[in-house]
């Protein structure tokens, strides 16, 4: 549709969710992700509850819990309802301009002409933003200024199913609704790809920050897993800027040699010189706090990024122990 205004283009998007919002709870079934995140939900309360634990604190009793109670609230309804569509029409909206202004419109190329069922074209999708999703991920932990605020993520000490929603909300405001523009070359609307957008944001994030004591194998190299995803969150890592980013699939760790699994260790879990405050409040506001400090005084800032020197320390005692 063409917005007359980014006004327009804005209330447009609110409207369209809040419609589909209503539609899922008028028409619920397995098919509604909405009705499916419910489900997902329970679901890894319940594998939590039953399963072994991989580190042993408590379910409910462990830190962070009923914050990140509150974040899933927070985000998924709130930021994702009021926010997410909204702002992804208005990313829409400026695109369309920009590329009017320069002489083209959007489509570059139409996925819906070239691959008539929605079950490929969600496929390709699903590939798609597996790998945008692995690349800004990487960038979170790479660039400062984007780590001030994906470090709120990486902060927890403890993991559960929640934790997956224990984020800076301008990661879901800002990244999740510039990633549609790849999208929009491709024919794909924004009101699609929330749509889709939703569906995998649910499918495997829950799953894999349970603290569930399962062996994987080689699913390990196919799906992210509670197993490959805690080596994620933990400081005892041999690399600077992380490991394992991706959301859903593992591959694109391994073709870029981000991958990381080792047998012999265990994950011990936040980051180095945690100076993240442990209510939500103080969290929302850290990283301009932050970026505020990066500005004024940047020689403090060289330590800001994932801290190479406990992963380093670590190292040099395995290569002590293996020497002796
Ligand atoms: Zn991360
Ligand atoms: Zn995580």
């Amino acid at each position: 549709m063409d917005y007359q205004s980014a006004a327009q283009a804005f209330s447009e998007g609110f409207n369209t969710y809040v419609d589909y919002v209503k539609y899922s709870f008028d028409n619920p079934g397995f098919r509604n992700p909405l009705i499916y995140l419910f489900l997902v939900y329970i679901a890894t309360f319940l594998l939590e509850s039953l399963l072994p634990k991989k580190i042993n604190y408590p379910l409910v009793g462990r830190k962070g819990f009923w914050t990140d109670l509150l974040y899933v609230v927070f985000i998924d309804f709130v930021i994702m309802v009021i926010g997410l569509a909204a702002v992804t029409t208005t990313v829409e909206f400026f695109t369309k301009k920009i590329f009017a202004a320069a002489g083209m419109t959007l489509p570059l190329v139409d996925l819906h002409t070239l691959l008539p069922s929605t079950f490929v074209r969600f496929l390709l999708f699903f590939i798609i933003i597996d790998f945008t999703q692995w690349f800004a991920h990487y960038l979170l932990h790479r660039v400062n200024f984007l780590w001030q605020f994906h470090k709120i993520h990486h902060a927890q000490e403890t993991l559960g199913f929640a934790s997956t929603r224990h984020f800076h909300w301008g990661e879901y405001l800002v990244l999740k609704p510039a990633a549609w523009i790849p999208f929009g070359l491709l024919g794909f609307s924004a009101a699609e790809y929330v749509l889709y957008y939703i569906w995998i944001a649910y499918f495997l994030t829950f799953f894999s920050h349970c603290n569930v004591n399962l062996k994987f194998g080689f699913l390990n190299y196919i799906f992210i897993t509670p197993e490959t995803h805690f080596w994620h969150h933990s400081r005892n890592i041999p690399a600077q800027y992380g490991v394992n980013y991706a959301s859903s699939l593992a591959i694109w760790d391994l073709i870029f040699r981000t991958y990381y699994l080792p047998k012999d260790k265990e994950p011990i879990l936040g980051i180095p010189d945690n100076d993240v405050p442990d209510t939500f409040l103080g969290q929302m506001g850290y990283p301009f706090k932050a970026v505020f400090k990066m500005k004024s005084s940047p020689a403090q800032n060289k330590d800001a990024a994932y801290q190479p020197q406990q992963s380093r320390q670590d190292r040099r005692r395995e290569q002590k122990k293996k020497g002796k």
